[in-house]
């Protein structure tokens, strides 16, 4: 079966990669010159699940993105400059320890997993102080968005520079809409409620201060240990702002609230590189993903979790559209539905 796929980001790659692997034939539509030309194109990402408070249903399906990541990267490996480092996420406030505790509670998994760690073991885990309690995730990490992005699309059939306005033109009876915030130029899905958040990552060159650290850090912001001699930090979030210009007041942003927390690694850094996209999101900063009307499903706005929302995604699309696979319960389903925004 063809699968039309607008748009050649993480969405829309890794639900090629899906179907692929399932015996169906995707087709990839970007606008662009190449393949993860708009969020999806950073060296670095953190591949953590959304911790929410309580186990629930969006909390499966985080859950359940992060343990299928783990299998497709390390397939992938060294292609996608996987770094299984694990990564520590701070309790810097009495917000964060009350819900990262219960994070640990109702989240059942197991001690390998996830577990809480004192500000002392963190530091020995990290290789840098820590001042904080941690909740600590030792098989989470980094891996390069944009590289995943090419290795997922591999042997897919690709048009570039081919921006999709009109689905009845293409070949197939089937069409996914991967296409971040250009979703909502589509009819089917032009009241969904979705809106862009600009970020920017910042590359900084490693110091006395920073070589060693070993894990990623995740405090508000992200951290990561350096590749090469260079550390991605990241990210701005800024709502308000629908331009993708570079700016050196955002590297300034990123790196105090990396100072904030971790009050030593204070210094000069040397800025190697800064990238900036938009996010898409919705109302209430859940994917959406599913069936719009016969024949035209959907994969957008998958906010700040997409390296694991967009694969879990891809599944869940998979087993909808060829059958087989991975499937979500009814609750998932219709919490992930455009239609929970009706009415
Ligand atoms: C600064 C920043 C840091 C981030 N860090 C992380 C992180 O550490 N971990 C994490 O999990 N997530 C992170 N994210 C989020 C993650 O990058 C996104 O959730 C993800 O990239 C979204 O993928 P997407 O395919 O939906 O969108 P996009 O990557 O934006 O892809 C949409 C594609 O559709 C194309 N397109 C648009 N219109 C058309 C059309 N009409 N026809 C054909 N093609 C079209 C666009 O050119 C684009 O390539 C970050 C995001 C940002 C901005």
């Amino acid at each position: 079966m063809r699968v039309n796929i607008i748009g050649g980001g993480l969405a829309g790659c890794a639900l090629a990669y899906v179907l692929k692997n399932n015996g169906a034939e995707p087709v990839i539509y970007e606008a662009s010159s190449c393949l993860a030309a708009g969020a999806s194109g950073n060296d670095v990402g953190l591949y953590n699940p959304r911790l929410s408070a309580h186990f629930d249903g969006m909390a499966q399906f985080y859950s359940d993105g992060f343990f299928q990541a783990l299998e497709v990267f390390g397939h992938f490996g060294d292609a996608i400059d996987w770094n299984p480092c694990g990564a520590l996420t701070l309790m810097t406030n009495e917000r964060r320890i009350k819900r990262f505790r219960k994070t640990m509670a109702s989240w059942d998994w197991s001690e390998e997993d996830m577990r809480l760690v004192s500000a002392q073991e963190a530091t020995d885990i990290a290789g840098v102080d820590v001042p904080n309690e941690c909740l600590y995730l030792p098989r989470s990490g980094n891996i390069s968005p944009k590289k995943i992005c090419h290795e997922y699309a591999r042997g897919v059939e690709v048009h570039l520079n081919h921006a999709v306005d009109d689905l009845e033109a293409l070949e197939g009876d089937v069409s996914v809409l991967a296409c971040g915030i250009a979703c909502l130029g589509f009819e089917e899905a032009a009241r969904i409620p979705l809106s862009t958040v600009r970020g920017q990552v910042s590359y900084v060159a490693q110091t006395e201060a920073t070589k060693d650290l070993k894990v990623a850090l995740s405090y508000g912001g992200h951290f990561a240990p350096a590749r090469d001699g260079v550390h991605c930090v990241g990210s701005t979030f800024q709502p308000w702002d629908e331009r993708i210009d570079l700016r050196e007041e955002d590297d300034s942003a990123n790196l105090e609230k990396l100072f904030s927390v971790f009050p030593h690694l204070d210094g000069n850094y040397d800025i190697k590189g800064r990238r900036a996209s938009m996010r898409t999101t919705s109302r209430d900063h859940f994917p959406v993903i599913g069936q719009l009307s016969d024949g035209v499903y959907i994969s957008t706005a998958h906010g700040s979790y997409g390296i694991l929302s967009s694969l879990v995604s891809a599944n869940m699309l998979s087993n909808f559209i060829v059958g087989g696979g991975y499937a979500v319960s009814a609750e998932i389903e219709s919490a992930l539905s455009f239609t929970r925004f009706k009415g």
